[in-house]
């Protein structure tokens, strides 16, 4: 683990002139490694941290806020209000555009046009990793995508390879656009990456994801390979969906799918 950005830029012979500059995680008057806070007494561990989404409990537009917000405003998450500028960790979509290819002119149009919670999913072979120069994208032990912004020098080459848009760049200053800043957690700056870090600062402090608190039981978050952990139990007992699992990345964020009834009980089982 080595590589800082100085040593990548000794490395590949660049001058720091020039060079995107938006790599220092800080907060007033300081300034961190994310790898710095994560070894505690109190930190949740896992062998591979999961999550799953349960569709049938997000019914109103309050049930995807509050989870939308939780994390975005312990984060720091900027809103410049248009989507041009988007920053966004966690976030939702529609059926057609979380899961192309699967939708089919049949299917219920409740589950059609619902919005679906997606964030990154911290895939088990995820293709950001391979292509970040500077190591600032990196896997740890527990199964967590993480982003150091340290060490990232905004080339953006994990957004091009991330086949679900879970990363966004700060081509603006974001601090003006936090509205009620966290003095808890560090602001970023232009030039950067970011994305959701399954709340690794919160794990390390012995607390569940914000977005999971918040959800009222629609997210679970656990450890995929504990047989006796509520995701196992989820997933062992509901018939679960992951995104574009055809490209291989193994993403670790399941959904369970809000069907109708009627449908369930119309001999819909042998699909
Ligand atoms: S969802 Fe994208 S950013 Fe997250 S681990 Fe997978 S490839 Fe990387
Ligand atoms: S933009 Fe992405 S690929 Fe480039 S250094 Fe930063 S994290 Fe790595
Ligand atoms: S796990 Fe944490 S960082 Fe990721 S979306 Fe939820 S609240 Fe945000």
């Amino acid at each position: 683990m080595s590589m800082d950005r100085r040593e990548f830029l000794k490395i590949a012979g660049f001058s720091t002139i020039g060079i995107g500059v938006g790599w220092i995680l800080s907060r007033p008057g300081e300034f961190l490694e994310a790898s710095q806070f994560l070894q505690t007494k109190e930190l949740l561990k896992a062998k591979q941290w999961a999550m799953v989404v349960d569709m049938r409990r997000f019914k109103t537009e309050e049930d995807y806020r509050k989870v939308i917000d939780a994390c975005h405003k312990i984060h720091n998450v900027p809103d410049f209000g248009n989507p041009k500028d988007e920053i966004k960790w966690i976030w939702a979509d529609t059926f057609e555009h979380a899961f192309p290819g699967q939708e089919n002119e049949f299917m219920p149009e409740s589950m059609k046009h619902k919005p679906f919670i997606l964030l990154c999913n911290h895939c088990e072979n995820p293709p950001c990793v391979r292509v970040c120069p500077t190591k600032a994208t990196f896997k740890r032990k527990d199964g967590i995508t993480m982003q150091d912004l340290h060490r990232c020098i905004g080339c953006r080459y994990c957004m091009a390879a991330c086949p679900f848009g879970a990363r966004s760049f700060n081509y603006r200053d974001p601090r003006p656009a936090i509205k009620e800043p966290n003095p808890e957690y560090p602001t970023r700056m232009i030039g950067v990456v970011e994305k959701c870090t399954f709340c690794e600062e919160r794990l390390a402090k012995g607390q569940i994801p914000a977005c999971v608190e918040a959800s009222n039981g629609a997210l679970t978050f656990g450890d995929i390979a504990d047989p006796n952990s509520e995701v196992r139990r989820l997933l062992n007992t509901n018939y679960t969906i992951r995104r574009k699992a055809e490209l291989g990345t193994r993403p670790v964020v399941y959904y369970i799918l809000d069907i109708p009834t009627s449908v369930v009980s119309g001999g819909e089982s042998n699909a």
